[in-house]
């Protein structure tokens, strides 16, 4: 099998990497063994798993080509936002209201879960309130207003409400956006500081975690399920592929329906002298094809995410790239020093829903949250424990979403997106 894995470090190293405190490094797999769990990939969806399968008693095993968090878990946004990927009253033209009200309140209970759940275990996690969705263009006043609505009439969820110009200048500190809606029911996090906490938790209820073990193929015989690693042979009655946007060459169907976007972001010096600058603290996305998503940590920093690549190469210098970004948005900062740049790859399917399959008789494969999968993942691995442990799980919902492949194959599709999303982008700027 070819194999054509790369490793998801990013060159540089995050502001995470560089603000998460203690991070204990787990052992790589020493040697064959047999488990009823084997999962691989150590982010949200694979360690959420792990934490709950081994809670429950079932013997669990997961491995992790670089370290926890290396994937996209530990390099997002950390925006939680609400709701899935769409809109609530887009997604309701094509499924319909009562399968769209019924992933909007799996989106909430996600969302309650992740910070129950920090909680619960005393892992701390940053979390700061509110989140602005912002249009760049003129003209969508309207659209807005009927987004906090209908939230509210159809949703349940009183917490949206209608910005006009006035009001998004104000809160977000720039007037390069025409109106948005403001959320005070989520928010944004540091999402290495769960994913480490994450571990600790999922090791002490009895998960065996390996870093630095890098599945290289997936076999079956006999009823089971052998995973191989360079280190060890892990046989297993039910695989999890929590791979996302990283799954390379391990397994054709997942690759063929969730492929990998370079997503960028870069954190500034702390912004003490700028205080209009997002005076709120609340978390940043426009309504750019190519979004931008930014937001102030605790310390006080800009952390702005946006360039996106659509081929696995990483630009020159991400850090100059956003540069030009944030100095658009709040042209005070033109001198800001930017101290931490890095980049990370967004798992994407067709129609920006989430992938859920059983991908080989008893190997699922969860992924593709489409730049949304900081609540979801979390939630997602937790329902994956739960059916696996017999009770009832809505992963069905997602389940039933009939996700698509790409068009064109391993090799063609990469070259097609490229084209398709560079017209997009291209869009934005027009
Ligand atoms: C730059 C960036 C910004 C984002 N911003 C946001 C945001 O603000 N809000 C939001 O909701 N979502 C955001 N996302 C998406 C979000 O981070 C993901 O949806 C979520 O983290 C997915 O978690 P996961 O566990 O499924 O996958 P990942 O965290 O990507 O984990 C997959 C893991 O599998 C491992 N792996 C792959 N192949 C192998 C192998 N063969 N053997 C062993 N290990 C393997 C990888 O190393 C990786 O660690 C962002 C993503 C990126 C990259």
């Amino acid at each position: 099998m070819t194999d054509t894995w790369q490793s998801p470090i990013a060159p540089g190293l995050s502001w995470y990497q560089a603000s998460v405190g203690e991070r204990p490094a787990y052992p790589a797999l020493d040697g064959s063994r047999s488990v009823d769990v084997a999962i691989v990939g150590g982010g949200f969806t694979g360690m959420q798993a792990a934490f709950h399968l081994a809670k429950a008693g079932v013997s669990v095993a997961l491995i992790e080509g670089g370290r926890f968090g290396d994937g996209a878990s530990g390099r997002n946004g950390g925006q939680l936002g609400t709701g899935q990927r769409w809109w609530p009253e887009d997604l309701e033209q094509d499924l319909g209201l009562e399968r769209s009200k019924a992933l909007f309140q799996m989106a909430e209970h996600a969302k309650q879960y992740l910070l129950d759940f920090a909680r619960m275990h005393g892992i701390e996690i940053d979390y700061l309130p509110g989140q602005l969705n912002v249009s760049h263009k003129r003209g969508h006043d309207d659209e807005y207003k009927r987004n906090a609505e209908i939230a509210a009439s159809r949703y349940d969820y009183p917490h949206i409400s209608f910005m006009d110009a006035k009001e998004t200048a104000e809160r977000v500190g720039t007037s390069n956006y025409y109106c948005g809606v403001r959320d005070t029911g989520t928010g944004h996090i540091h999402p290495l500081k769960l994913i480490v906490g994450l571990a600790r938790v999922a090791q002490a209820a009895g998960a065996d975690l390996y870093e630095m073990t890098r599945a290289t193929g997936i076999r079956q015989s006999g009823g089971k399920t052998m995973v191989e690693t360079s280190s060890g042979v892990i046989t297993a009655d039910r695989v999890l592929l929590a791979t996302n946007a990283y799954i390379g060459a391990l397994e054709p169907v997942t690759a063929a329906h969730i492929m990998p976007i370079g997503s960028f972001i870069a954190a500034t010096a702390p912004l003490d002298a700028f205080p209009h600058v997002i005076p709120g603290h609340e978390a940043v996305c426009d309504s750019r094809f190519v979004v931008r998503y930014f937001r102030k940590t605790k310390d006080n920093r800009l952390l702005f995410g946006g360039r996106e690549v659509y081929s696995s190469t990483n630009p020159a210098d991400t850090a100059e790239a956003i540069r030009g970004q944030i100095v658009e948005t709040y042209p005070a900062l033109k001198t800001i020093p930017i101290t931490h740049a890095w980049g990370g790859n967004v798992g994407i399917t067709l129609p920006r829903q989430p992938f859920v399959r059983e991908v080989m008789p008893g190997v699922t494969s969860i992924g593709g949250y489409s730049g949304h999968g900081v609540m979801l993942s979390n939630y997602c691995g937790k329902l994956y424990a739960d059916r696996v442990t017999g009770k009832a799980s809505a992963l069905d919902l997602l389940e039933d979403l009939k996700i698509p492949a790409f068009p064109g194959g391993r090799r063609m599709r990469s070259p097609l997106l490229f084209l398709a999303l560079t017209w997009f982008a291209l869009r934005d700027r027009l």
